[in-house]
C-alpha cells in the first residue's frame, strides 16, 4: 500500500492537545487509522528566512515533519491572503476582504517553500493528499518541480459561486493550479457545481462525466466527500467519566429553563451574534417571570489579531451584557459566554446535558460540532440540533430543525418548537440522525478520498478511452465526413455547459 503523506497548513501537536477545529480532528482521525507523514507549519515563528529548517518527530503510527515560517510569512501568506482575502470570499463575506499584492506574494512564496521541502523527502509511491485552501496552489508548484504523483485537494471551506469567487484577484490563477490535481474533492454538492459552473464558464472545461472535468488539456475528477466524526469514539467520549463529571455537574447548577449549548469558533461566519439575538428574541416571545432556555456560548479564541475578529468579540460581549441585564435575575442567568477554548471530553458532556444544540452559522463548510452534538446524545432521551441551512452538515442532517440564521424569529421560534417537542418525535429524528452520521464518518470519509485518488488516474484513462471508442463508432455509423463534424461539435462546446450535463446531483461519492 502507498504511504499517505497529508499536507496541511498547520500541523497540531497531538501531545499538546492542540487539535480544537474540525481540520486537525478530521485529519488526526484520518492518520491515526491509516498511519503516514503529516507535513507543514508547526506554529512556530521565527525572524529569518535562513533559520527556516524541517523538523521530524515521531508520534503513534505517524511522522510529523514541520517548519516555522517567518514573521513577514505570517503577515502575507497565513493572515493577509489565506485569512483576510480566501476566508471572507469563500464564506460569502466580500465586504471583509482586504487585498494586498504583498499578501499575494506571500501565499505564493511560502506555497513554493512548501513544494521546494515536500518535493525533497517524498517517494515516487507515494499518495499526497493536500487540504484546505492555504494550500490551493501547492500541486502545481510540485508538478513544477517533477512531482508526477497521485496528488489530491480536499477543500474544507465552503466554495461560493462564481459571481462571488470574481471578486478575488488572484482567482484565475488559482483556479487554473487547482487543475493540477488528479483528484479535487468538496464538502457538499453545491460547492462541487459551484466549482464546476466557474470552470466550464470561464475556463471553457467541459464535464466528460458527472464527476469528470476536461479543461486546457487536462483531466481531473471534481467529487463530493462530505466530512464526519468518528461516531464511536464520541459515543464513548459522551459515557466517559470525564464527560460524565460535566454532566452531573451541569444538572447540579442547571440554570432555570432549557439548557441551549452553542460551541463555535469565534469567527464571523459562525453567526454569533444573531444566535444571541435569536436567543434575546426567545426570551422576549415568553410572558414575564417565564424562564424558558439558558444558554451556555462556548467562543473559542481565533486569528484574535484580525480587526473583524475584534470588532465580532465586542459585539459578543455587548449582546450578552444586555441579554443578561435585561433578563437576568437573582437565580438565574440566561446567557453565559466563554471566550475560551474547552476540551473534547468536556464539551462531550456539555453537548449531553443540553436539550438544544444550536448550530447557525452564516456560512459554514460542514460543521462537526453538529454531528458531534448529534453523537453525544442519550439514545433515550435525546436533546434537538437546531441548525443553519448554510452549514454544510445541513445537506445531510435534514432531520435537524433545519433554519435560516438570518431570520432571528425563525431561529427563536425553532428553539420553542425543540422545547416543546414531543419524547417520540426527539427519538425519531436522533436515530434517523444517527444513521447519516454512520453513513458518512471520518473513516469512510478519509478511505473515500485515498480510494478515489489511488484510482483516478486508471479511471480517467478508462473514461477518455471509452469516450474515444464511442466517438469512433459514432462516425463509422455516420459515414466519412461524421469525423470532420465531432471535431466540430467539440469545439463549439467551449466554455458552455455540454446539453444535459447535470452539476452536483447524484455525485456524491460513494463514501
Ligand atoms: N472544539 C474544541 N474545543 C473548543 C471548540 C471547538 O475541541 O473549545 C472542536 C469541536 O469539538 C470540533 C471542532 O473543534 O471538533 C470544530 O469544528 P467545526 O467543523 O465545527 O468548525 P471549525 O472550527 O472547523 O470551523
Amino acid at each position: 500500500m502507498s504511504r499517505l503523506v497529508i499536507v496541511s497548513n498547520r500541523v497540531a501537536n497531538p501531545e499538546r492537545g492542540q487539535a480544537s477545529g474540525g481540520l486537525a480532528v478530521s485529519i488526526l482521525d484520518a492518520l491515526r487509522k491509516h498511519g503516514g507523514m503529516w507535513f507543514g507549519w508547526n506554529g512556530e515563528i521565527v525572524a529569518d528566512e535562513a533559520d527556516i529548517t524541517l523538523t521530524r518527530a515521531a508520534h503513534d503510527h505517524c511522522t510529523l515533519m514541520t517548519m516555522p515560517l517567518t514573521e513577514r510569512d505570517y503577515r502575507e501568506y497565513y493572515l493577509g491572503f489565506s485569512n483576510e482575502v480566501l476566508w471572507p470570499v469563500h464564506h460569502y463575506r466580500l465586504d471583509l476582504a482586504h487585498f494586498t499584492l504583498e499578501a499575494a506574494e506571500g501565499y505564493r512564496r511560502v506555497n513554493a517553500r512548501f513544494a521546494e521541502k515536500l518535493s525533497e523527502i517524498v517517494n515516487r509511491s507515494d499518495l499526497i493528499w493536500v487540504h484546505d485552501y492555504h494550500l490551493i496552489p501547492l500541486g502545481a508548484d510540485l508538478r513544477a518541480r517533477g512531482v508526477g504523483n497521485e496528488i489530491g485537494f480536499f477543500l474544507h471551506i465552503p466554495f461560493p459561486p462564481p459571481e462571488v469567487l470574481s471578486a478575488t484577484p488572484e482567482h484565475e490563477w488559482l483556479m487554473s493550479s487547482l487543475l493540477d490535481y488528479d483528484l479535487v474533492g468538496f464538502q457538499t454538492t453545491t460547492d462541487q457545481a459551484n466549482f464546476c459552473r466557474f470552470i466550464c464558464e470561464s475556463m471553457a472545461g467541459e464535464m466528460t462525466a458527472p464527476d469528470t472535468l476536461r479543461v486546457a488539456g487536462k483531466c481531473l475528477r471534481v467529487s463530493v466527500f462530505p466530512v464526519g466524526i468518528d461516531v464511536d469514539s464520541f459515543v464513548a467520549m459522551a459515557q466517559s467519566s470525564e464527560a460524565d463529571n460535566r454532566l452531573q455537574r451541569s444538572r447540579r447548577e442547571a440554570e432555570p429553563g432549557c439548557s441551549v449549548i452553542g460551541v463555535d469558533r469565534l469567527d464571523y461566519s459562525k453567526g454569533l451574534p444573531e444566535k444571541f439575538r435569536a436567543f434575546g428574541r426567545l426570551l422576549e416571545m415568553c410572558p414575564d417571570g417565564c424562564k424558558p432556555a439558558s444558554l451556555i456560548q462556548i467562543a473559542s479564541p481565533t486569528r484574535d489579531d484580525l480587526e473583524p475578529y475584534i470588532d465580532i468579540r465586542r459585539q459578543l460581549e455587548a449582546l450578552s451584557g444586555a441579554i443578561n441585564g435585561h433578563y437576568g435575575d437573582f437565580d438565574w442567568t440566561p446567557l453565559r459566554y466563554i471566550h475560551r477554548a474547552v476540551g473534547r471530553e468536556t464539551l462531550a458532556g456539555l453537548y449531553r446535558a443540553s436539550r438544544i444544540g444550536l448550530v447557525t452559522p452564516l456560512r459554514d463548510g460542514m460543521n462537526l460540532v453538529a454531528k458531534e452534538y448529534v453523537a453525544a446524545q442519550d439514545e433515550a432521551d435525546p436533546g434537538v440540533l437546531v441548525l443553519s441551512r448554510f452549514a454544510g452538515a445541513a445537506e445531510d442532517l435534514q432531520e435537524a430543525l433545519i433554519v435560516n440564521p438570518y431570520d432571528i424569529d425563525e431561529v427563536a421560534h425553532a428553539m420553542r418548537r425543540a422545547i416543546e417537542m414531543t419524547k417520540q418525535e426527539r427519538v425519531e429524528r436522533h436515530q434517523a440522525l444517527m444513521g447519516r452520521l454512520r453513513q458518512h464518518d471520518a473513516c469512510n470519509w478519509m478511505l473515500g478520498f485515498l480510494a478515489a485518488l489511488s484510482s483516478c488516474r486508471q479511471q480517467l484513462a478508462d473514461d477518455m478511452g471509452a469516450r474515444r471508442a464511442r466517438r469512433r463508432n459514432a462516425n463509422q455509423r455516420r459515414g466519412p465526413l461524421a469525423a470532420f463534424s465531432g471535431y466540430a461539435s467539440a469545439s463549439n462546446s467551449k466554455g458552455k455547459l455540454i446539453a444535459g450535463t447535470k452539476f452536483g446531483g447524484g455525485t456524491r461519492s460513494s463514501s
